[in-house]
C-alpha cells in the first residue's frame, strides 16, 4: 500500500471533533503526511418547511472576519495538542461538503478524514456530511465512526 501524503482533516467544532482530529493525526504520524484542517463556517436557514445552507452571498452579510476570528481561537485549542498550528488551518464559508471537497481538490489531498455517526431528525433529511464528501471527493475519504459518551 502506497500510504499517504497530504491528509485533509474535516472538524466541525463539535464534541466529536477532537475523535475525528486525533485519528487523522495518528494516521498522519503514521505515514509522515502532512495535516492540514478545514472548518467551514455556514447558515443553515428555512425556506418555509425546507432547510438549505446559505450561499456564501448570503454569507457576506455577516462580518466574516469576525466570525473568522472567533472560529480561529476554537480550531487553534482543538488542533494545539496535536501540533497543528494555524498556518494549516483553514476556515470557509459555504455548504460544508462542496468547500471540503474542493479544499482536497485544490490542495491535492490524498485523503479526507471526517466523522460519521447516526442521523436523527433534521439532519437525516439533510444527509451526512460524510456521505456527501465520499460521493464527490477525487481522494480516498476515510469516516471515523464516532462514539457517542
Ligand atoms: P455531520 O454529518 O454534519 O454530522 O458531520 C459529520 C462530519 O463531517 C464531522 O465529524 C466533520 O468531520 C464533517 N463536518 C460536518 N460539518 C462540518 C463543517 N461545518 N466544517 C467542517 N467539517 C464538517
Amino acid at each position: 500500500m502506497k500510504g499517504y501524503s497530504n491528509i485533509l482533516v474535516a472538524v466541525d467544532l463539535s464534541d466529536e471533533a477532537e475523535q475525528v482530529l486525533e485519528e487523522a493525526a495518528a494516521l498522519a504520524a503514521r505515514y509522515q503526511a502532512e495535516i492540514s484542517v478545514i472548518h467551514v463556517a455556514h447558515a443553515l436557514t428555512f425556506y418555509g418547511d425546507f432547510p438549505y445552507y446559505a450561499s456564501p452571498l448570503d454569507s457576506e452579510l455577516y462580518n466574516q472576519e469576525e466570525i473568522r476570528k472567533i472560529l480561529f481561537k476554537e480550531l487553534d485549542k482543538l488542533a494545539e495538542p496535536f501540533d497543528i498550528t494555524r498556518g494549516s488551518i483553514d476556515v470557509r464559508f459555504g455548504y460544508p461538503p462542496d468547500e471540503i471537497v474542493a479544499k482536497a481538490k485544490h490542495d491535492h489531498a490524498d485523503l479526507i478524514v471526517v466523522g460519521s455517526h447516526g442521523r436523527h431528525g433534521i439532519r437525516l433529511l439533510l444527509g451526512s456530511t460524510a456521505n456527501s464528501v465520499l460521493h464527490h471527493a477525487e481522494c480516498n475519504v476515510l469516516a471515523v465512526r464516532i462514539v457517542e459518551s
